[in-house]
């Protein structure tokens, strides 16, 4: 290990790697990882519509966005009015990276932060996001894409809603689609309930990969929760190298993506 990464991971409370701080689950704010509670499997209905005419509305607007090349899809979002959302936040958080990228990395939505600067994973937890990326000898923007479930930022940081997440999931499918990663890292419950269309809690999930669109998904905490849930670092760093394990077996695949 270099001795950069070994201060990253020195400085992020992940060394030594073997000792797993377990027993402590803490809870709060956007991010109670381990509350198995439902959030919207993708796609939904949008509330408030009779559920036939919405079952089309859905369904035909899904369509349209599954068509969409890179600069219409940031058109579509830039000018999404679907839910609430837009008019509550400053801008709308398209995603940030290499539009070629083998890995998709997948949070919840923006914050304060993300909403001011328009680019996701740049506040305290976006900090920690670039350490990890670090720890895997990744960086922010070299074969890495970073995008949210949701492109508007809730207010206060608020739970996402159901039909907010329905209304946005068709953006993200879209944007897995043009980009092909290799692999999905899903981070937090909503991102990983989302895509995985389940309400299993983070703890069941991790530590096998799952798929996307046939992408394979592995799943962790989001850093946001690790920066207040100390303990669980360890078990991200396990993820983490999960992953990295899990995309050196795609490359060295017959049909790896050329
Ligand atoms: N949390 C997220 O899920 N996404 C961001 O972009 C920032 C914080």
């Amino acid at each position: 290990m270099s001795s950069r990464r070994e201060l990253f991971l020195e400085e992020m409370g992940l060394t030594p790697l073997w000792r797993l701080k377990g027993g402590e689950t803490g809870v709060g704010g956007r991010e109670e990882e381990e509350r198995s509670a439902s959030v919207s499997a993708v796609p939904a209905a949008p509330a408030r519509q009779a559920p036939a005419e919405a079952a089309i509305d859905a369904g035909d607007r899904a369509g349209r966005i599954a068509r969409m090349d890179w600069v219409e899809l940031k058109a579509a979002v830039a000018a999404c009015a679907a839910c609430g959302l837009r008019k509550t936040c400053t801008q709308t958080v398209f995603g940030v990276g290499d539009g070629q990228a083998d890995w998709l990395l997948v949070g919840e939505a923006p914050g304060a932060e993300e909403d001011a600067r328009g680019e996701p994973f740049v506040g305290q937890a976006g900090k920690l996001l670039d350490a990890m990326l670090t720890g895997i000898d990744l960086k922010r923007g070299e074969n890495v894409y970073i995008a949210n479930v949701l492109k508007c930022r809730p207010p206060g940081n608020r739970n996402p809603e159901h039909a907010e997440v329905a209304q946005c999931a068709p953006f993200l499918a879209r944007q897995v689609e043009l980009i092909r990663p290799k692999l999905i890292l899903a981070m937090g419950r909503f991102a990983c309930q989302t895509l995985l269309g389940t309400d299993a809690s983070i703890a069941s999930l991790r530590g096998r990969s799952h798929r996307y669109q046939g992408v394979p998904l592995i799943v962790t905490y989001h850093p946001a929760y690790l920066l207040r849930n100390l303990p669980d670092k360890a078990k991200a760093w396990e993820d983490l190298c999960f992953a990295r394990r899990t995309m050196t077996e795609l490359h060295s695949e017959p049909h790896a993506r050329n």
